[in-house]
């Protein structure tokens, strides 16, 4: 090439640099407009998103694009990307809590310019918002940013098209109590790059993550005799060749680290699939409300009723609400062997009256619901022939909810008697019995379940001793209260954590799982941790804070009836924790105060009868607490058993006299021997004369 041809291509490569100026002009007078368009919105009632209109303006570039001898696929990829843009954008118009003037803190996992980093700047730069981006090597570090409060947002991969779910992301989010409060799609788009314009045939050695080598694996055996090196990600591959200076080495990765650490890019589009996308979630600490005229996603985590076709009804009332689901995942629960969580994705939004109704009934159909969060589905382009844009139509003006779904198909069941103040806990929402699990334990079926053990856990040797005697003796569960409730404020008030790790210890060593009470908010999670069954006693029946608190983690609750609780008090007690998303609710019939003095409290074994009528939950008979006198406490045990309770609570003690509470009311080891053998012989009432 002589200079004249050097200096032709540097004045047409000035031309271009203009021309790219002036593209980059076009486009912001483009969001302008788009901007203008959405405070508009903004008004009114319209939806954001306008199918009709989006395929109009892909097919008419596609049009022109052809017309000028142009790819009609780069003008349509183009134009989606720009048309997702606009539409996120016109959604954060009506999100105030995205102001543009706020800098957001995010973390994620990876280096600077990892696709994670990237994705992470195009969620926030599609919004407006600047963002301060932090990366750490974990998920789980990034996780810890967010909850230090360090961070605004984490943000995580949860799936690639290629590659499927991303489990410790899930697993994540089943420990954690975080919100996704927005998703991101990025395509992944692979290049071979090096420090210099080299052949491919010169490269020695390819720096990648595994995942890069699998991936491009039908491009890399086109260089056989390249060397491969294992990195922790794709942007420290990148990293690494442009710090050796070797133009023998390559590295796989994002053309934009390549670029952003100088390298040339050898070759792009090099992985095996050209279609490979991976999406991102946007976790918050607290969930995020959406305006319904933005086109949303809800993300929950279900835990199934214990019966067959469980799943296939929680999923039949996403469709009988007219909701469509856009992805199913199944996890199994950390440190619950065989038991699984479902993770489930539809299209709506929670402040939407048809979603609310759909979680109202899965709260029924399921046994356990957690909302992880109400979010702007990311827009992708729609396809000329999809149903979504058939069904459009008209109806291109109605909220933006009712376009995309069906209409609701009638309820199979009719709720229309259910109880107004608890309409979950009622027996209209369910005529089945609901059923616990605790371990392999089932309470709330045909099986009679006894929990039993001391009023407090006071040592090492008394919880041991009492949990082999009772073991026995046939238990199921121990007890042992460890927060105790004490009328006065100088008697013993338990032995707290510590005793906790007792408890714990003599269920493992004894092979039962454990109950004890949480009287407070923060007690619950540490607790939660360390007991299968958590207690709401008698005088928290109506805290409710502690309520709602039980209602959001994923444990069996036993909630005492209040000291002078009427049972429908009782009932819309445990409406609060069902509502929550916790169906694992237990009822416990413990006394309640009369005028009788002769016994501690008068215990109400009618409410067992009434309770089966009114609700679908199970219900146990604590005549420890009901009579509060040790000789009273067989016979209302046996008397529980045969008018239909589904289980006892018993205080049990090696030494009642020296027990530090409630001691007269607790059985010795010898009583309790008795009350169990003559449990043998008292008939339960089979299911006709329940
Ligand atoms: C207990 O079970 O030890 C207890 C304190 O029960 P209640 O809340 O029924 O009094
Ligand atoms: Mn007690």
């Amino acid at each position: 090439m002589n200079e004249l041809d050097n200096a032709n291509i540097a004045g047409l490569r000035g031309s271009l640099d203009e021309l790219d100026q002036e593209i980059i002009r076009s486009i912001a007078r483009r969001l302008e407009l788009v901007d203008q368009i959405a405070q508009q919105k903004a008004s009114g009632s319209a939806g954001i998103r306008d199918p009709r209109r989006e395929r109009d303006v892909l097919e008419r570039v596609e049009a022109a694009a052809r017309e000028r001898g142009i790819s009609a696929v780069l003008a349509r990829h183009i134009f989606s990307e720009i048309i997702a843009h606009s539409v996120t954008r016109q959604a954060a118009f009506l999100s105030p809590s995205s102001a543009a003037d706020r800098e957001v803190a995010v973390s994620y996992q990876g280096a600077p310019h990892s696709y994670s980093d990237l994705a992470a700047q195009k969620y926030l730069g599609a919004m407006g918002v600047r963002g301060r981006f932090i990366g750490r090597r974990t998920f789980q570090e990034a996780v810890k940013e967010l909850l230090a409060g360090s961070v605004d947002l984490a943000f995580l991969p949860i799936e690639n098209t290629t590659a499927g779910s991303i489990n410790q992301v899930y697993d994540l989010l089943q420990e954690s109590d975080l919100a996704i409060v927005g998703e991101e799609m990025w395509k992944v788009d692979d290049c071979l790059a090096s420090t210099e314009e080299v052949p491919l045939a010169s490269i020695q050695r390819v720096l990648a993550h595994p995942q890069g080598f699998e991936q491009c694996s039908a491009f890399l055996a086109s260089l056989p005799a390249a060397q491969r090196v294992i990195c922790f990600d794709a942007s420290e591959a990148i990293r690494s060749v442009a710090e050796l200076r070797d133009p023998t080495q390559a590295a796989i990765g994002p053309p934009e680290a390549a670029a952003a650490h100088g390298l040339h890019v050898l070759r792009r589009g090099i992985a095996n699939q050209t279609e490979n996308f991976t999406r991102f979630v946007a976790l918050a600490r607290t969930p995020q409300r959406f305006d319904p005229r933005i086109p949303c996603k809800t993300s929950l985590i279900i835990g199934t009723r214990h019966e067959r076709g469980a799943l296939l009804r929680c999923l039949a009332v996403l469709s009988d609400n007219g909701l469509s689901l856009t992805k199913l995942e199944s996890r199994p629960r950390p440190g619950r062997p065989w038991e699984y969580m479902f993770f489930i994705d539809f299209e709506g939004n929670v402040e939407n009256e048809r979603v609310a109704r759909a979680l109202d009934d899965l709260r029924v159909a399921a046994l356990y619901v957690k909302v992880l969060g109400t979010y702007p589905a990311k827009a992708t382009a729609p396809e000329p022939e999809s149903a979504e844009l058939r069904d459009a139509g008209a109806t291109s003006t109605e909220p933006a909810d009712a376009q995309t779904a069906p209409p609701p198909s009638p309820p199979t069941k009719a709720p229309a008697l259910r109880s107004k103040q608890y309409k979950l806990a009622d027996r209209a929402s369910r005529q089945e019995d609901t059923v616990v699990r605790v371990g392999n334990l089932l309470i709330g079926d045909s099986s009679f379940v006894v929990m039993a053990g001391p009023c407090s856990v006071e040592s090492q040797s008394q919880i041991q001793s009492t949990a082999r005697h009772v073991r026995e003796q046939g238990a199921h569960i121990l007890r042992g209260g460890v927060f105790k409730p004490r009328t006065s404020p100088y008697a013993f008030q338990g032995l707290g954590y510590s005793g906790l790790d007792l408890l714990a210890a003599a269920g493992k060593a004894s092979g039962m799982p454990v109950i004890t009470e949480v009287m407070s908010q923060e007690q619950v999670r540490p607790v939660a941790e360390k007991a299968d069954i958590l207690q709401i006693g008698a005088r928290n029946m109506q805290n409710f804070p502690l309520l709602r608190e039980v209602g959001r983690v994923n444990r069996p609750v036993l909630l005492k009836r209040g000291l002078s609780s009427t049972i429908e008090e009782w009932l819309a007690a445990a409406e609060y924790i069902l509502a929550q998303g916790n169906g694992q609710v237990i009822l416990c019939e413990r006394g309640i105060r009369t005028f009788e003095s002769a016994t501690r409290n008068t215990l109400d074994l009618s409410a067992v009868v009434v309770l089966k009528e009114r609700t679908h939950l199970p219900v146990v008979v604590d005549p420890s607490h009901g009579t509060g006198k040790r000789a009273y406490v067989a016979p209302m045990a046996w008397a529980a058993r045969a008018c239909g309770a589904h289980g006892l609570l018993i205080e049990v003690h090696p030494e009642p006299d020296k027990a530090m509470s409630d001691g007269d009311q607790s059985l010795t080891f010898p009583e309790f021997a008795s009350l169990m053998q003559g449990l043998g012989a008292v008939p339960a009432p089979t299911a006709e004369r329940r």
